[in-house]
């Protein structure tokens, strides 16, 4: 396992291994990592010769005023995971290495990006996306890995690859959860005890939507609410949204019929955590 901070010399490593015939695998992550990466990298070990996991946390996404600075750094125990799990390389470039001095070109995803996070994160999804065209242009992988937790993340990128004709099959992998069902993220690092606890509030109201859909509710707005109500009731959370949307516009819907994402975003004190399951009826 081999980390690599210059583009140059990632390049030389992946043509070599083209030449070999091995095809490339892309998992993109801003490091901290934890179970939920890795299971992106498991995937993306068993169907690649070479598998490439890059550190990077990168400002474009950031807000002012959020956490770029706090953000958890840890190269150095992501490197023993990384090189457990079988990875090939980590690229861990710096911030002048990705953009240096006049950068002014960014990939922006129109509608898809003005709600959910991107109504409460202006300029988020726009970072995300620049830095993944980038990657992926530095990378060129013939798959990349992504994570369903990060569910509007994911139909961003979707969309960029379809739009722009990138030449890359990306995969979205099922959120992987600690026991009480919360979603790992590396932002759970942040949450006081108590607010760890009340935290799995947000996946116990997901499942018991999910189920009052299974009974038959298909009325969105209660859906919504019977979530609303569900997380009100713990006194440390502070909702950003619940959204019932479809999974191609990511646009509200009244009646949930075939496949729906049901997403939240919600504040514990400073912490704002995501999470989201898809229904299909
Ligand atoms: P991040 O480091 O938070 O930017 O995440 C890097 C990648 O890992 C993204 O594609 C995320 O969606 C994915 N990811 C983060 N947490 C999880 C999780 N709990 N389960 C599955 N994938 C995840």
């Amino acid at each position: 396992m081999e980390i690599i901070r210059e583009i140059s010399i990632l390049r030389a490593r992946i043509k070599e291994a083209r030449s070999q015939g091995k095809l490339v695998g892309f998992v993109p992550t801003m490091g901290c990592l934890h179970k939920g990466h890795l299971a992106l990298l498991d995937k993306a070990r068993a169907e690649n010769g070479l598998t490439i996991l890059s550190i990077f946390v990168n400002p474009l996404q950031f807000g002012i005023g959020e956490d770029y600075e706090e953000y958890p750094r840890h190269l150095e125990s992501d490197a023993v995971q990384v090189k457990k799990a079988g990875g090939h390389i980590i690229f861990a470039p710096t911030v002048k290495e990705m953009y240096p001095q006049g950068h002014a070109t960014y990939v922006d995803v129109e509608r898809l990006t003005a709600v959910l996070c991107g109504a409460s994160r202006p300029h988020h999804f726009r970072g995300v996306t620049t830095v993944v065209a980038k990657l992926f242009n530095i990378v060129n992988p013939d798959q990349a890995y992504f994570g369903q937790k990060d569910a509007q993340q994911a139909l961003v990128i979707q969309r960029m690859v379809r739009d722009l004709n990138m030449n890359v099959l990306v995969h979205i992998i099922p959120t992987v959860r600690e026991a009480d069902g919360l979603a790992m993220s590396s932002r759970n690092s942040y949450l006081s005890p108590a607010e760890r606890s009340a935290a799995s509030i947000l996946y116990k109201s997901l499942s018991q939507a999910s189920e009052e859909i299974q009974g038959g509710q298909r009325d969105a707005a209660v859906i919504q609410a019977f979530i609303v109500e569900k997380i009100s009731l713990e006194l440390l959370a502070n909702i950003d949204y619940v959204a019932v949307v479809d999974t191609e516009e990511i646009r509200p819907v009244k009646e949930i019929s075939g496949r729906t994402l049901i997403a939240l975003a919600v504040r514990f004190g400073k912490t704002r955590l995501i999470d989201n399951i898809i229904v299909e009826v």
